[in-house]
């Protein structure tokens, strides 16, 4: 009997770690990791911090080397992106016109930038931030340019503003909500990070919106004009507004997609033979009661490694607590849970100090909590929020000198 074949089409963050997960828990079957990219698997976050600040280069973002493939018998198939998937025959088709046939599929497919559509939202300046391709165009992009534009206040676009600034570019950030990252962290974690921004000399615009961007006889993009009018000058711009799960293939193979491949509690598609991880996956969050679609390296490490468990005969439903990072200038925002539907949020330590969490309540319920530079808090509600408490009372965590390390030594005594 043939061996099993697993086909993981993404070679991204999802993919790649879910090739790894499947030899370190004992498959022994043919694994072929199909990427539309160009180069090996590599890490993502960098690419709006340090290798937009010129400390990492690109060799330093692989997450695994060649020889890493060779050696635990996995195929690396690059630049040669999946174009259909033949479920009757259990078939993959690439570009190049090759067939793989497996027995297993996951898809791995990741996100793509959502597209701005205002008039001059294709000038030459004009860019999007997911690939290495893209961060080493708006690396150069930033060399010559004065005044750099960033197209909403999400984490890639205030990264982006944070590196550009201390590159010494003047910035200026257009957002068209009420504040900023409002889908992501606590009203009370935006205002600060909206001070941090202005303090370093970024223009930072609230409720507005580009209505338009304009260019030179040479079709570089020159200035910006927003609702209202008003004019600002832009010869760099970075839309930041979201990203789209890509479903392409798995929509046209007729599996269920909405805002994202479906699965169920065991990361399975409407087809038990066809898996999906990653940013491309919307899933039944045991921590939130409905079905999220999470765009995070944690989500996508964990829901690999959920994957592989499955394939290796060990299937356990995804469970994994949410967690996730940013980067600007010297802080570092660290979010364990997730903070949706909060209706309180109570603060550890001093925001003046640059060093303190936001804890956010729904009701007595702890949902998450927001570190700035705080590492060991960050760590240990991870933990004990991962284990399923126990978890600070809000009457405990609002009172004076209330710190995570004693509750964590008091609670385990
Ligand atoms: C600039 C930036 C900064 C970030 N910073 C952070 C951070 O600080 N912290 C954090 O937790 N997360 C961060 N993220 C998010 C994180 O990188 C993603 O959540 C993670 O990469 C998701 O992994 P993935 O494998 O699902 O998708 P991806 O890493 O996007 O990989 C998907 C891969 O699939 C390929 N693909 C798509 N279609 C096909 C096809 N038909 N055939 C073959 N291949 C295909 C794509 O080309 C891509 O290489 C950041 C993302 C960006 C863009």
């Amino acid at each position: 009997m043939a061996a099993p074949s697993v086909v993981v089409i993404g070679a991204g963050q999802a993919g790649s770690d879910t090739a790894a997960a499947l030899r370190s828990q004992g498959f022994g079957g043919r694994i072929t990791l199909v990427g539309a990219e160009g180069v090996l698997p590599y890490q993502r976050p960098p690419l709006s911090k340090q290798f937009l600040a010129g400390t990492r280069s690109s060799t330093d973002l692989a997450l695994r080397p060649a020889s890493f493939h060779t050696a635990q018998d996995i195929e690396f198939v690059g630049q040669d992106p999946a174009v259909r998937l033949d479920r009757a025959g259990a078939r993959v088709l690439l570009a190049s016109g090759r067939s793989l046939g497996y027995q297993h599929l996951v898809l791995a497919l990741g996100a793509r930038p959502r597209r701005l559509t205002v008039p001059g939202a294709g000038l030459d300046g004009v860019l999007t931030l997911r690939t290495l391709t893209d961060a080493g165009r708006l690396r150069d992009g930033m060399r010559d340019a004065g005044h750099l534009l960033v197209i909403g206040g999400g984490f890639v676009g205030l990264e982006v503003a944070a590196t550009a600034r201390a590159a010494g570019l003047e910035v200026t950030v257009v957002e068209a909500g009420a504040r900023l990252l409002a889908r992501s962290v606590s009203g009370a974690m935006s205002a600060h990070l909206l001070a941090e921004h202005r303090a370093h000399g970024v223009r930072v615009l609230l409720s507005r919106e580009v209505t338009a961007l304009r260019g030179d006889g040479a079709g570089h993009v020159r200035e910006a004009e927003l609702d209202g009018g008003e004019r600002i000058a832009a010869d760099l711009v970075v839309v930041g507004i979201g990203a789209l799960p890509e479903v392409g293939p798995a929509a046209d193979a007729g599996l269920a997609v909405d805002d994202g491949i479906l699965v169920d509690a065991f990361l399975r598609t409407s087809d038990p033979a066809v898996h999906a991880v990653g940013d491309c996956a919307r899933f039944p969050g045991p921590h939130t009661g409905r079905p999220v679609r999470l765009e995070s390296v944690q989500n996508a490490a964990d829901q690999a490694r959920c994957v592989a468990a499955t394939l290796c005969g060990n299937p356990r439903p995804y469970a994994a607590l949410p967690w996730f990072w940013t980067e600007q200038y010297g802080l570092r925002l660290q979010i364990a849970g997730l903070g949706d539907g909060h209706d309180r949020v109570l603060t550890v330590g001093d925001p003046s100090t640059g060093r303190f969490s936001l804890l956010c309540y729904r009701g007595r319920q702890l949902l998450a909590t927001e570190s700035v530079n705080q590492p060991a808090d960050h760590m240990i509600t991870r933990r004990l929020m991962g284990a399923g408490g126990p978890l600070p009372a809000p009457e405990e965590a609002a009172r004076p000198g209330f710190g995570f390390k004693a509750f964590q030594q008091a609670a385990s005594v």
